[in-house]
């Protein structure tokens, strides 16, 4: 069975906002641009247990609960050096020294930090912002502002032609495997919408039958990503937005050659196409 970033089962994320003063034993994230306080132990990386800062921080801001152990978000002071054994890992590129909980864990408070991270004043009147005892939101003490994180749908898009899906390859990006249509979803938008100009924007082409086909918290950009399967409609030949894609064909089933990579809905829905499931 194909997973993805947000599929830690037997695992089990607790979203409700549950603030706890921190355990011995609870996780603390600590961030630096993209990169984020990591131990190697051994087997795999881990982050440092309240415990082993709790000396070096102020008090830390609870994030969530995945089964038993609470997670929170603190600054790491610049000028002292790493605790003993941690260093500052990049987030993307180390994924698979991490157990499945801790990818989905990071992502997730990369996702919040970045949200207080821009959200320590009020946007209507400058005040220093509170995070709330009960919901997860920052609130105003001045005006009454109240700020929610922050989430961005996005659309992914796989375009088929009979047995052919639509792949294309991104242009200036890290990740060079191929990809398919996506994109933002405006203001003023249905996601149907932004399917239908993302493939128009980046491809040329006009499509039908819609079909929704599952989603995913993508916290590294802030995204919920909505993925959709849509038969082409009329001519086939692609006009590349020369901009956004370096490349882009139509592959039949039998030529993708594309293992599962247990992390993202784009590569699910193709290992989907693949195995015939969906047109
Ligand atoms: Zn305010």
């Amino acid at each position: 069975m194909d997973q993805m970033i947000q599929d830690i089962f037997p695992s089990c994320y607790q979203v409700a906002y549950q603030p706890r003063p921190p355990k011995p034993e609870d996780k603390c994230f600590f961030f630096r641009g993209r990169t984020v306080l990591e131990r190697w132990d051994g087997e795999a990386l881990v982050l440092p247990d309240y415990a082993a800062v709790a000396a070096h921080i102020g008090q830390p801001q609870f994030l969530f609960i995945i089964d038993e152990t609470a997670y929170y978000l603190a600054e790491y002071p610049n000028a002292l050096e790493s605790p003993e054994g941690y260093e500052w890992h990049d987030l993307r590129h180390e994924r698979s020294k991490k157990s499945r909980v801790l990818c989905f864990a990071e992502a997730t408070a990369y996702h919040l930090a970045e949200w207080y991270g821009a959200n320590r004043f009020c946007g209507q009147c400058g005040e220093r912002t509170q995070p709330d005892l009960v919901e997860r939101m920052l609130r105003c003490p001045k005006c009454g502002n109240l700020i929610y994180p922050k989430i961005a749908p996005a659309v992914i898009v796989a375009v088929t032609r009979g047995d052919q899906i639509l792949m294309t390859r991104y242009q200036g990006r890290d990740y060079k495997g191929y990809a398919l249509i996506a994109g933002f979803t405006e203001i003023g938008e249905t996601a149907e919408d932004t399917v239908r100009r993302e493939v128009m924007e980046e491809v040329g082409l006009q499509v039908k039958d819609l079909r929704y086909y599952g989603s995913q918290p993508w916290g590294a950009d802030a995204n919920l990503l909505l993925g959709f399967f849509a038969r082409l409609d009329g001519p086939s030949a692609i006009h590349l937005d020369r901009q956004e894609l370096s490349q882009a064909g139509w592959y039949h089933r039998d030529e993708i050659d594309l293992p599962p990579d247990g992390v993202s809905l784009t590569n699910h829905m193709i290992q989907a196409f693949r195995r015939g499931e969906w047109d």
